[in-house]
């Protein structure tokens, strides 16, 4: 070491001890917006279809836009769920704590009503209404999202159903309750799910756990459970719907977490799954050992109840999977536009505009696709092609946005650079989040099946599919071919289910652009239809064919202004 230059770095050293550069260059941070008002492409929509719910979307947007909620969003991720199977004197607990962050989000998340507004409204399209609440929640945390999801759908499972009028009440409300009580003391409820099962959870035919009957009393009819689920998330929720054999075949029951006398029902939380994201949000491996029950619909038909709840959770996922990439999208533009390179912020650089400009596009036929399908639910009881629609294009949107979510996270997090595969950052969270929603709900492939057994078993859903196509005909000469084309593919046969992947992205890319056409900007809207549906046909991120207008695209889907 030169003797001469030593005094002088330590007496540097000595007055400022970590000085050895200045913090510079580094993206401003992603907060102090309104993830609805800023929003324009959302919000024209709302302003179109619901604006009765303007107020409710801009309170919650503002609070996806805030520090403090996004703070607690990664707490709650950070600090995760923790099994306590017993008490200190060895009685069973099957109980599980969270961070406060959770409960804070739970407790934002339903008095926002993400669970119920389709439910509690008066106003018409509800169900759209509620999708555009789930939608800004996605961009919040995708934890709670699971039991907002499944309260959703639960609310429909009691509907009609005296014996579940006070679980009915209590799912609605808007008062989280976490308190480990009877129902009739508890402000509110939580729901779960329990189909899954170690031999396998696509084909629940192959369900073992079985349930016999008990007795017909004051609560319905009762059966006792006996088997395990493999997956079981929310295992601290009010009550489960679960599936489980008996004499008839797979039964749909639900089963209370605590007896009607207040004592605690045999549900044995085994462990908690160590999982790839959602780390926020507990799921469990239980047991249930001759676990108090209630038989919910027909014995015999629990898979078709269960269906009929399904179509709101996958409606719901297809919405988050679009909310979760919207939230990928305003985390990418604002790294892009706040850091610079070669001289520019990285947003101006061309090819990284094309990136940006193609995810922007990307990012709005998601939310535009799973917004069509709940307006569709919107109508199931007033039209038919509305029915129809709903019924083949919900695992469209399910099986597309699912699909699309983590290669989407991938490029938003690559727009970060390093510092989007460090965990401090939400991009890095997202990504770890991103493919779940294609497996729970039905993977992939099960919505693809179902796409073609709901058109082999009504042919209308296939002509509903196709009118809703020619209803956005005359306004794109590529639009107006491609549809005509995917008529035929529709019509044809097929040996097998090994083309449905390919027919389902069609129909997906065709149902987009339709929304495209009639609600979105209309140079961008060509270009989306040009890089999807034309001979360009994309398969990566930033292959748009044209530089013109992508600087006005991007700009369009800034929500963070600079
Ligand atoms: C974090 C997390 C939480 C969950 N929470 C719950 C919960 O609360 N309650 C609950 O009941 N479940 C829950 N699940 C389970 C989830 O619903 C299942 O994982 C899912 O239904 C798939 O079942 P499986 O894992 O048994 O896969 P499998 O059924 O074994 O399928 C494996 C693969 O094979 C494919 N496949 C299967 N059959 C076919 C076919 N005929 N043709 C082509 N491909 C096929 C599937 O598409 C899939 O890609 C959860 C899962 C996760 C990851």
């Amino acid at each position: 070491m030169n003797a001469r230059v030593q005094p002088v770095a330590a007496a540097e050293a000595k007055a400022a001890p970590f000085a050895t550069h200045e913090v510079r260059n580094q993206a401003r941070p992603a907060t102090g917006f309104n993830a609805f008002d800023d929003d324009r492409a959302l919000s024209a929509l709302i302003a179109r279809t619901v604006p009765w719910a303007r107020d409710k979307l801009s309170a919650l947007g503002a609070q996806a836009g805030s520090e403090a909620v996004q703070d607690a969003a990664r707490l709650a991720n950070e600090y995760e769920p923790k099994l306590v199977t017993h008490d200190r004197y060895g009685n069973r607990n099957d109980w599980v704590e969270f961070h406060p962050a959770w409960h804070q989000l739970m407790a934002l998340a339903f008095q926002s009503e993400v669970h119920g507004l389709a439910w509690s409204t008066h106003e018409p399209h509800g169900h759209l209404a509620r999708a555009a609440l789930s939608y800004l929640w996605n961009q919040i945390e995708n934890g709670v999202g699971c039991p907002t999801g499944m309260a959703y759908a639960a609310i429909a499972g009691f509907s009609g159903k005296p014996q579940f009028s006070l679980w009915r009440e209590r799912t609605l409300a808007a008062d989280y309750d976490p308190r480990r009580l009877p129902i009739e003391a508890k402000r509110a409820a939580v729901i779960g799910y329990a189909m899954t099962e170690k031999q396998g959870g696509s084909d629940l035919r192959e369900t073992q756990t079985t349930a016999r009957f008990v007795e017909r009393g004051a609560h319905g009819e009762i059966y006792a459970i006996t088997g395990h689920k493999w997956f079981f998330s929310v295992p601290v929720a009010d009550g489960f719907y679960t599936l489980a054999r008996t004499q008839s075949g797979v039964s749909c029951l639900f089963v209370p977490r605590l007896l009607p006398d207040g004592s605690a029902n045999r549900i044995h939380i085994q462990r908690l799954k160590d999982k790839c994201g959602n780390r926020s949000n507990a799921s469990s491996e239980i047991e249930y050992h001759d676990t108090w029950s209630i038989l919910v619909g027909e014995e015999g038909r629990g898979i078709a109840e269960i269906l009929s709840h399904a179509h709101l959770t996958r409606l719901d996922f297809a919405v988050g999977s679009a909310g979760l990439m919207r939230q990928a999208l305003s985390l990418a533009l604002n790294h892009a536009q706040t850091r610079t390179a070669f001289g520019k912020p990285m947003a101006e650089l061309p090819m990284q505009r094309n990136v940006l400009a193609d995810l922007a596009l990307e990012s709005e036929a998601a939310m535009l696709g799973a917004f069509r399908v709940a307006r569709a639910t919107d109508g199931l009881q007033t039209s038919d092609h509305e029915r129809l629609l709903a019924r083949v294009a919900t695992p469209v949107v399910k099986f597309w946005n699912c699909q699309r979510a983590p290669a989407f996270t991938y490029e938003c997090l690559q727009v970060h650079g390093g510092n989007g595969f460090i965990m401090e950052n939400a991009m890095a969270r997202l990504y770890r989040e991103a493919p779940l929603n294609s497996i729970w709900e039905g993977t992939s492939n099960m919505m693809c099946m179902d796409v073609l057994r709901a058109m082999q078993r009504d042919a209308n859903c296939r002509d509903a599919f196709v009118d809703e196509l020619r209803a956005s005909s005359g306004l794109n000469a590529v639009y107006d071919r491609s549809t005509d084309d995917l008529a035929d593919r529709l019509r044809a046969r097929y040996p097998d289910d090994g083309h449905a992947r390919a027919l389902v992205t069609r129909m997906a890319h065709a149902l987009q652009a339709a929304e495209m056409l009639r609600h979105g900007d209309a140079a961008a809207a060509d270009l989306f239809v040009q890089s999807r549906l034309g001979a360009d046909g994309m398969h990566v991120f930033g292959a748009l064919p044209s530089s013109e207008g992508l600087g006005e695209i991007v700009a369009r889907a800034s929500v963070i202004r600079h």
